[in-house]
This record gives structure tokens, sequence and C-alpha cells, in this order.
């Protein structure tokens, strides 16, 4: 076994690391900040400053105000509370995912049903993006919810969310997106893009697992029924005692991402960063392996995400949850596919709607790449890798 000094964790968008600062800021504030936010005595009054200037924070890296901000477990349950509790304040209709959404979002969109919703998948094409050649049928009546995911978490597409979001507007529909892989590349400017909502979960930008939030815009604060009852924390619309810690730790994370992400029209820009640069050289190195297939689209992509499917020399697949395990032995730790969705055997959704070769369905590698990378040795990685698909095959 590689001990845990030498693993070189290409993961990024399973889990991140804690940034170091976030870690002694948990500490520190678990240590003197952990009464209920909700008590009225000195201490809970002190957790519940914690907990605002937390919320004060997250709201600036967004430009919105902290009554925008819901503080929830992650972006599964900000993703129910948008679709959910938005649609609950309507009359039946439809709401329409892409169909390369997270399961948190296919599961959300589905659970309508039991209310008389119906359910419209947005087509893709070969490289994950929708089909705009779709948009008038999709946005008619009666559609009233549209939920499209930013950055795709497996194969890295991301979706034209500022144009969407302008259209859905136009329509009255409400438009959720999931920007779980997105702000890790970079903070933006929630005015500029014409949404609803989105969620995201700090884990993914090297915050606490366990935290994330839901950014509502201004005219649907109102429009939105809380999923669960109880104590009415956050504004009303997310029940359960609250983590100072937690979100301190969440908002310290969002401080060190130090790039802003700048959109134009139906144009997203990242900034170049390490990590993206780290990813290109990559991505280049690995394009000499015979045999690996980059998915997803070529350009309109997260920039720390490369995905390939893989096959041996003579064309036969290679089953990426071998890989992963081989590569693990080296120290060398992706995934294949997303890791939510790697341990059920479940056929990947995400592959079929971007029409992989059926036989070529378990043979998804995910490399992602995040800020404690400063450098990487690449001609080891790249070496490792055509090493282990190698040795997995030489049977074959
Ligand atoms: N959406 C996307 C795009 C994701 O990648 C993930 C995590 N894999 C989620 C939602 C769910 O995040 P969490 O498990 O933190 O709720």
């Amino acid at each position: 076994m590689v001990s845990a000094k030498n693993i070189i964790y290409l993961d990024a968008a399973s889990t991140c690391p804690l940034h170091p600062k976030v870690l002694s800021e948990l500490i520190r504030i678990e240590k003197n900040y952990w009464a209920n936010p909700s008590s009225i005595h000195n201490l809970g009054i002190q957790s519940l400053d914690v907990l605002e200037r937390s919320r004060f924070t997250i709201a600036n890296c967004f430009n919105v105000s902290p009554s925008q901000v819901v503080i929830t477990s992650g972006a599964t349950e900000s993703s129910h509370l948008a679709i959910r509790g938005v649609a609950n304040k309507l009359k039946p209709g439809r709401i329409v995912i892409s169909s390369v959404e997270h399961p948190s979002v296919i599961a959300a969109a589905f659970s309508l049903q039991q209310n008389g919703w119906e359910v419209a998948k947005w087509d893709v094409d070969n490289h994950g993006l929708i089909d705009l050649n779709l948009l008038d049928e999709l946005l008619s009546p009666p559609t009233k919810i549209v939920s499209l995911i930013w950055g795709q978490n497996e194969i890295g597409t991301i979706q034209p969310v500022s144009f969407i979001g302008k259209e859905c507007k136009k329509r009255n529909i409400f438009f959720h997106t999931d920007a779980t892989q997105i702000i890790s590349q970079g903070l933006f400017d929630f005015n500029q893009l014409s949404i609803g909502s989105f969620s995201a979960s700090a884990h993914k930008f090297r915050g606490p697992k366990g935290i994330g939030i839901l950014i509502i815009a201004r005219e649907y604060l109102e429009l939105i029924d809380p999923i669960q009852g109880g104590g009415g924390q956050e504004h009303g619309l997310r029940s359960g005692t609250q983590s100072p810690s937690l979100a301190h730790g969440m908002a310290i994370a969002l401080k060190q991402i130090p790039v802003h992400i700048s959109i134009n029209n139906q144009e997203i820009n990242f900034s170049h960063t390490r990590t993206t640069i780290l990813t290109k050289e990559l991505s280049s190195k690995l394009s000499n392996i015979k045999g690996l297939e980059f998915i997803g689209h070529p350009f309109t992509r997260l920039p720390n995400i490369i995905s390939v499917l893989v096959s041996s020399r003579n064309n036969i697949p290679v089953s990426g949850r071998s890989l992963v395990r081989e590569l693990s032995n080296y120290g060398i730790l992706v995934s294949s596919g997303s890791a939510c969705s790697s341990n059920t055997s479940k056929p990947n959704n995400v592959l079929e709607s971007i029409k992989v070769d059926n036989k070529m369905l378990g043979s998804s590698l995910r490399i992602s790449l995040g800020s404690w990378l400063t450098e990487l040795d690449l001609n080891y990685i790249t070496m490792t890798i055509f090493n282990s698909i190698e040795k997995i095959t030489h049977n074959y």
C-alpha cells in the first residue's frame, strides 16, 4: 500500500482535502463557539454572530444579500429544496432537466411526479451539450421549472446557463442550476446570470463536508416552501440546528478561491490557474496514449477535469474500476465515472446520454485536479496510466 504522503490525489470532483486555513479555523470555532446559534444566552449570541458573519462573507462572494443565502447540508439537499420547494408553491406543470444531471437533481425532479408533474429530459449532443434546437419546444407551456447542471461532474461539459437563464426569465420559468463543480474554478456575480437559484457543496472547493448552499434570487424568496419542518432556521427555509464552525469553514474556503469566472452573453471564461495549466499539460501528455478517447466537450468544459474512455491497444474495453484500483496501488487516485455512482451497478446515464458505445460504458476514467497540486510529475502519471492499462490488458 502507498502511504498517504506519496499519494497523488487527482479526484477533486469527488471531494477535496480541506484547505489548511479551513482546518485551523474549524478547530478554533468549534472550540470557542459551539453553542446553539438559536440560544439567546451570551454564548448563543456569539455563535449566531459567527454564523451570520459567515453568511455575509458567502453572500459577498456572489454579490447577493445574506437573506438570499440558505445554508444546507450540501448540494443534494440544496437542489431538492430549490426544485421541490418551488414546485410546492405552483400548480403542477412540467419540469425540464438535462439528460446529464447529477442523481440528486434527477431524484428531486422525479419526486414531483407524485404531485402530478411531468418530467421532460433535455437531450444532449455527443459532447454532452443540450440541444438548443429543442429550446422553444421545451420552454413552452406547461414548463414551469428548468434545472440544468452547470459543469458536468463526469464529463466536464458546461451548459449555457447564462443564456438559458435569460430564456427562462422571459417566459417566467423558474431556473435552477447545480453549480457544485463550478465554484472551485472561480467565483461569479449571481446577478449576471438571470438564474432563480444555484446549489453547491463546500467540500468541492476545499471546505468541510456536510455543508453547502442554496443561493436564491430575491424574487423567489417568497416563492419557495421549506421541504422539512422544524425550528424554522435559515429564514424559515431549512430547519435544523446550524453549525457555525462548518458555515465559517465554508466561508473561509470560498475566500481562498482567488479567481473569478467572467460571463459574457453565452460565453463563460475561466481564469488560468496553476490547476488549469497542469490539467492542460496532463491532457496533452495523455493524448499520446493510444486507446484513450477524450469525452465531454473539447472547449466548453470544466478546466480541471479530464474524462476518457479506455481501451486496450487492440481495441478491447478496459474496466475503469480495475484501472482505478491498479492506479491507486501506485498512489494515483482517480475515479471511474463519478464517485457517487461508481459504487452502484446501475448503467451510467451520462455516458448513455452522450451515446457512448454500450461496450464502453464501464470504461471511463475521470481525472480531476485541485488547487493543492502545485506541481505534478506529469511523466510519472502518464507512464503509470500507460503501464497500468498494459498490465490489465496483457491477457486480452
Ligand atoms: N451535483 C454535482 C454536480 C456533484 O458533483 C455532486 C457530488 N458528486 C453533487 C451534486 C452532490 O453533492 P453532495 O453529495 O455534497 O450533496
